[in-house]
């Protein structure tokens, strides 16, 4: 009888730990999370968005002359340098022609790759979040990048546009920033989307939107994502926008959606492994 009992306990043991432990080794994310250092290759984007990995990844300061970049604890303030030169070129437009910088969010893990919360992409180091609010004049410290929280351009009940936030300076801020060659999409709220539609409709200028594409969350803040980088061969671009506007039914059928709010990063795939990202992923966690 004892002797059953050790094998229960035995299998027990077993059954919990072992398996666990030899899968837990090949979560893509936990692997990536761990690594707090960029690799010493040249930069490139591998995979793509949201399966892939970063080789020689650049840091974003966390201060500058024309923005601040908030969490600097999250470690995801890594891009390429195309994605990096991005953001410092935008940024000093938007100061120059607002008098106001911008406020940074995630970018990518030094090296890339899938991470254990919060986004599905910003996996090759070519997706930055900008906050809709301007950066305050102010130089934020260390206590404010962790905890400053940028407001939502949506009412409280989340149905429309909070008309005490909205003014033609985000309509311009997208704008300025799609027009950018690098940018393959900015992602917006539904209701954004719709506000810029309406506008841009109302002074007969639609020819910007059709980067501009409309996604659950995106409320605080717009997602940029480059194309790829010339030099990474590896890098997977998505399908290229068509010239619509966007304004029409795909639009119309955002709307439809009762869960505006909630982003893809909810459903993130949380425990994909290291093999399913691509190959040379792999030297990009030794070197
Ligand atoms: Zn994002």
């Amino acid at each position: 009888m004892k002797f059953l009992l050790k094998i229960i306990i035995i299998c027990l043991v077993l059954s919990t730990q072992f398996p666990v432990r030899m899968v837990a080794n090949e979560y893509a994310s936990e692997i990536f999370y761990k690594i707090r250092t960029e690799s010493n290759l040249s930069s490139e984007s591998i995979g793509s968005y949201s399966k892939g990995c970063l080789a020689g990844g650049v840091y974003l300061p966390s201060h500058a002359k024309h923005y601040d970049a908030l969490k600097p604890s999250r470690n995801r303030f890594w891009g390429h340098p195309d994605l990096i030169e991005f953001i410092e070129i935008t940024s000093e437009k938007i100061f120059n022609e607002f008098g106001s910088g911008l406020l940074i969010g995630d970018l990518s893990m030094p090296r890339g790759g899938p991470m254990p919360y919060g986004h599905k992409s910003h996996q090759n180091g070519l997706d930055v979040d900008i906050f809709y609010e301007r950066k305050p004049e102010y130089q934020l410290d260390r206590f404010k990048l962790e905890t400053y929280k940028p407001k939502s351009l949506l009412s409280p009940n989340q149905r429309e546009i909070n008309y005490e936030l909205w003014t033609d300076y985000h309509y311009e801020l997208l704008k300025i920033t799609s027009e950018n060659e690098s940018v393959a999409r900015v992602f917006v709220n539904p209701l954004i989307k719709k506000k810029l539609c309406k506008k841009a409709a109302d002074i007969n200028d639609v020819d910007w939107l059709s980067k501009i594409r409309p996604w659950g969350g995106h409320y605080n803040h717009f997602h940029v994502r480059l194309t790829c980088p010339v030099g990474s061969q590896n890098c997977i671009n998505q399908a290229p926008v068509t010239q619509d506007d966007g304004c029409g039914s795909e639009l119309q059928s955002w709307l439809k959606k009762d869960k505006l709010f909630e982003s893809n990063s909810t459903k993130i795939k949380k425990w994909m492994l290291l093999s399913e990202l691509p190959n040379s992923c792999r030297k990009i966690i030794r070197d």
